[in-house]
């Protein structure tokens, strides 16, 4: 069920209809929107009878939801949601672009790396301290230690700290020294972590698990929305296809798909979605062609000697040269969205 308030609704008549959704023992979320608030209600097992709203005051339309979403939904929130993580937002009229390497190592590499992160304009730093990897030998990452590195580098250079948490105690720490936590594919579907992080109040970004379906990435932000954090952050990472001259497929049509059904911004990684240097711009470039909120992108001042996926890192003057070109990209796209639509009429 989705209450509509009037576009005059006051806030104790918003209250009055959360604490009757409360009373009837669901969860009600309320969504503000330009024109109008929604208020979306979680935790019923059936059909909600209208009757208990519709003359509530305040209150424009009692509609049944009839599809598995109700906060993600476009019908909850018609606007795109502009997600506010630390100083910044992504999801508005900027191309929000996240970077730094893949795995924090040392203080040195960081600070390099968030060096040229800030004098590229991008105002999000990532780098990963607790590392999901396929081998129980390989480096897993510096723990707590890399977030205070991470931090540091919030620092020294203003930049907002993206970076994955992989359990709850993970969780804890990220919200302790970051500004945005990142749920990695492998952990897309671990419920259990994606209910903890939406108890939190930091921002979510969560990338789309290996071989998850559209409806399985959105159900999945559901997750956390339904525990009543809305910031949350979609991330297109690559998926896993027969194709093998990649790490992965970047699967750009899901960006407009994500659009048309869900007010939530997406972001593009085409880092981990390609794995190999050399596909990182041009899919980067085609990431914002789609229309993507934004782009993550791996660096590293040495990509040969780095700990984790060097094979993909940018160096940071490749990483300045990309910057520099999808801004110009998303530029003209902006202009060409504001223009007039010309009609050509073909005269028979
Ligand atoms: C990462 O961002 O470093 C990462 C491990 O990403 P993914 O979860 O997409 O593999
Ligand atoms: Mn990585």
């Amino acid at each position: 069920m989705l209450i509509v308030m009037k576009s005059g609704a006051s806030q104790n008549e918003i209250d009055r209809v959360i604490e009757v959704i409360e009373i009837l023992g669901f969860r009600g979320h309320a969504m503000p929107g330009e024109g109008r608030t929604a208020i979306g209600i979680t935790g019923n097992k059936g059909a909600i009878d209208p009757a208990h709203f519709e003359n509530l005051p305040g209150v424009a339309d009692a509609i049944r939801v009839t599809k598995p979403y109700k906060l993600i939904s476009k019908d909850l929130r018609p606007e795109r949601s502009v997600v506010k993580v630390g100083n910044a937002t992504i999801g508005g009229d900027e191309l929000a672009i996240i970077a730094g390497p893949c795995a924090v190592e040392n203080p040195k590499q960081v600070l390099a790396v968030a060096e040229s992160v800030a004098a590229s304009g991008s105002k999000f730093f990532r780098g990963g301290a607790f590392k999901p990897r396929t081998s129980p030998y390989a480096f897993q990452g510096m723990g707590e230690d890399g977030l205070k590195i991470l931090a540091e580098a919030r620092d020294q250079f203003g930049l907002n700290i993206v970076t994955e948490a992989m359990d709850e105690q993970g969780v804890d720490l990220v919200v302790k020294y970051g500004d945005c936590i990142q749920i990695g594919a492998r952990n897309m579907q671990n419920f259990s972590l994606l209910k903890y992080a939406g108890q939190t109040r930091k921002p979510v970004l969560l990338k789309r698990g290996l071989s998850a379906t559209l409806d399985e990435f959105l159900l999945a932000a559901e997750y956390i929305m339904s525990e009543g954090n809305y910031d949350v952050i979609l991330c297109e990472r690559g998926i896993r296809t027969f194709a093998d001259h990649a790490r992965n497929t970047m699967d750009l049509s899901i960006v407009p798909a994500v659009h048309r059904m869900t007010h939530l911004p997406i972001i593009v990684d085409p880092s981990h979605g390609t794995g190999h240097n050399y596909l990182v711009n041009p899919l980067a470039r085609a990431g914002v062609a789609v229309g993507a909120d934004g782009l993550l992108i791996e660096v590293h001042p040495c990509p040969e000697e780095a700990l984790c996926d060097g094979a993909q890192a940018l160096t940071p003057n490749q990483y300045l040269e990309l910057v520099t070109q999808v801004n110009r990209l998303h530029a003209l796209m902006v202009e060409e969205d504001a223009r007039t639509p010309v009609v050509t009429e073909i005269a028979v």
